[in-house]
């Protein structure tokens, strides 16, 4: 007779399944409706692919493993020579080695280094936007990378040597010289102890040496340490300037790039972020003397929208786990799912990411746009920031509010919500906080006269949805003290302008009552979605067919979706 276990007293059951082996393309009505609506239908099968990919339970475990077991700095060797090198996780390499040779850290540039042919922005922001679901610290090499290139168009000797190793799509994590690797990738430099976000009060000094410069000082943040070479600021005789610093020299000995310590962070677990100082290390400069904040502007603007992808990306991930635990959960002899107060907290939470996934999209639209549209381009101008703070600063709270939604097991380790949570803030902290985003806006409507005329056109827009004086009084204070209010009220009016040609009417309407005609609450579920849409709403997060699929054959069914 078998003995019997001491803890085998009970059966588990009331417990919600794994949510793993989804197709996290077709099971996303907002993102395939947003995909659709600015101009990459074409891309469904490949998407659908790379969301069955991602969505694999193997990935979620993968994802767990990175964050579970941090990078490790090994500042010296055993005999005490430095080193400087950082150890990841096979897991982390396993993401960076999927991410880019699916193209999110290159497919949006052209082998000219031009902008690639639209959909380009938006089919890759699609492929990010389910890689972030999944494990965010890796894309923050993969995010800098493809934005570098932007920044380097100011060298046209230097990107020739650069651009097409980025391109391979050839994830190498060997610390070799860049140009003995089979593919590389790129990180930035520019917070300094005393300053990140006035870079101009950047000390650290670069002295000319030729063709090169020679740079010494320090930055208090730079992530992904293992890069192959980093885009740095540095104060030039002819002022702040832009360079390239590679990990190795051109002789191929080491670069003097010292790595003090990694940051011990909140979350963004998988992502190592140093400190290093820079003794007489090698660098090419990146455009003119003097221009450096110009350069790196141009990197900053993607990557700000990666920042907004990413926590539009966290929302996603959060809001499904907490549909589908529903879904499964009984209290009070009823589906969680079915209590009126649960439904009205979760088709609320799908209503604020059902904005945040139409407006990156049609960001993204704008930057597939720009090269031949000038309204486009004024719209990736005048919107880059705006839509960074929303949605970057929706994110906290918003998986804080999912996280409820599982009840005691969202607060634990095992679910994937704590990690959710903990990533959720720094989208919004770095590449300009909300303070410096709002600034930026003053700053284009100043002095950028096609994005104040898009600001016209959207303000116009908004007597179309808002009555008399609240119309007026929308886009009325300009002052620097008011900005935050006028620039939440511009990314909620392009949200509902992007849902109005993405998703179902009844959804920008209930989006335009909840949030632009009334003031949305600071809390979920208070606002009063009727029953129709809701239902709407929460299929469209994740259609019940899923579950029925899943119990089938363990993975969506995609033919049914
Ligand atoms: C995980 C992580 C990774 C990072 N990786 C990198 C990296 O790889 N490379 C890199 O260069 N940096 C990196 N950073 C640094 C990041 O970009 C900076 O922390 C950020 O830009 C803010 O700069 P700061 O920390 O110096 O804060 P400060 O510039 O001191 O700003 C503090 C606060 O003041 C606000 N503020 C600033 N100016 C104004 C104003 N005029 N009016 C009102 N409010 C204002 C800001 O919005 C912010 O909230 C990273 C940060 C984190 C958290």
């Amino acid at each position: 007779m078998a003995p019997t276990l001491r803890f085998d007293t009970h059966e588990v059951f009331n417990q919600s399944p794994p949510y793993e082996n989804v197709d996290l393309f077709l099971s996303d009505a907002p993102l395939k409706d947003a995909v659709r609506a600015n101009g990459a239908a074409g891309e469904a099968a490949s998407l659908s692919a790379f969301g069955r990919q991602w969505g694999a339970a193997e990935m979620f475990a993968l994802g767990r493993q990175a964050n579970e077991n941090l990078p490790k700095l090994h500042a010296f060797d055993a005999e005490g020579n430095r080193c400087d090198t950082v150890e990841y996780h096979p897991a982390y390499h396993r993401f960076m080695g999927e991410s880019i040779a699916a193209g999110l850290h290159a497919s949006t540039w052209s082998a000219a280094g031009k902008h690639a042919a639209p959909p380009a922005e938006v089919a890759r922001a699609a492929r990010f936007y389910m890689a972030a679901q999944v494990e965010t610290g890796h894309l923050c090499p993969v995010t800098m990378t493809r934005a570098a290139l932007a920044a380097l168009s100011a060298e046209p000797a230097l990107a020739e040597k650069i651009l097409p190793k980025v391109l391979t799509r050839s994830y190498d994590p060997a610390f070799r010289p860049f140009w003995e690797k089979s593919g590389i990738t790129l990180g930035m430099g520019m917070t300094e102890k005393q300053g990140g976000t006035d870079v101009r009060a950047n000390s650290t000094t670069a002295t000319p040496a030729g063709d090169s410069y020679s740079i010494t000082g320090h930055k208090w943040f730079l992530s992904a340490p293992m890069s192959d070479a980093f885009l740095v600021l540095a104060q030039a005789p002819g002022g702040l300037t832009c360079f390239l610093m590679p990990r190795f020299r051109p002789d191929g000995s080491v670069n003097g790039l010292r790595f003090q310590r990694l940051k011990d962070k909140l979350g963004d677990r998988a992502n190592a972020s140093s400190e290093v100082e820079f003794t007489d290390a090698f660098a090419w400069r990146v455009g003119a003397e003097g221009a450096g904040v110009r350069n790196i502007l141009q990197m900053v603007q993607l990557t700000r929208l990666d920042c907004a992808i990413a926590s539009a990306g966290l929302m996603r991930m959060a809001l499904t786990q907490a549909v589908h635990h529903c879904r499964h959960r009984s209290v009070f002899q009823k589906r969680l799912y079915q209590q009126p107060m649960m439904r009205a907290v979760l088709a609320d939470m799908a209503l604020d990411l059902e904005g945040a996934v139409a407006l990156v999209m049609r960001l993204c639209r704008a930057l597939d746009g720009a090269a031949g549209d000038a309204r486009e381009a004024a719209y990736a101008r005048l919107m880059t920031p705006a839509v960074k703070y929303r949605v970057c600063k929706l994110a906290p709270a918003f998986v804080y509010e999912a996280m409820e939604c599982l009840g005691g097991n969202g607060y634990v380790e095992e679910s994937i919500l704590p990690r959710l949570y903990r990533q959720a803030p720094v989208n919004a902290i770095w590449e300009g906080s909300g303070n410096v985003m709002c600034l930026d806006v003053l700053r284009a409507l100043e002095r950028d006269q096609e994005a104040a005329d898009l600001f016209g056109a959207l303000a116009r827009e908004a007597s179309e949805n808002l009555a008399g004086d609240a119309a007026a009084s929308f886009f009325a204070a300009t002052s620097e003290a008011a900005a935050r209010a006028l620039v939440g009220r511009l990314a909620l009016l392009a949200s509902a302008a992007a849902l109005k040609s993405s998703a179902p009417p009844a959804i920008a309407e209930a989006f335009i009552r909840s949030r632009l005609v009334q003031p949305h609450g600071a809390l979920y579920g208070a606002d009063d979605i009727d029953a129709a849409t809701a239902e709407t709403l929460l299929q469209r997060v994740l259609p019940e067919i899923w579950r029925r699929g899943a119990r089938r054959t363990g993975i969506a069914d995609s033919e049914n979706l």
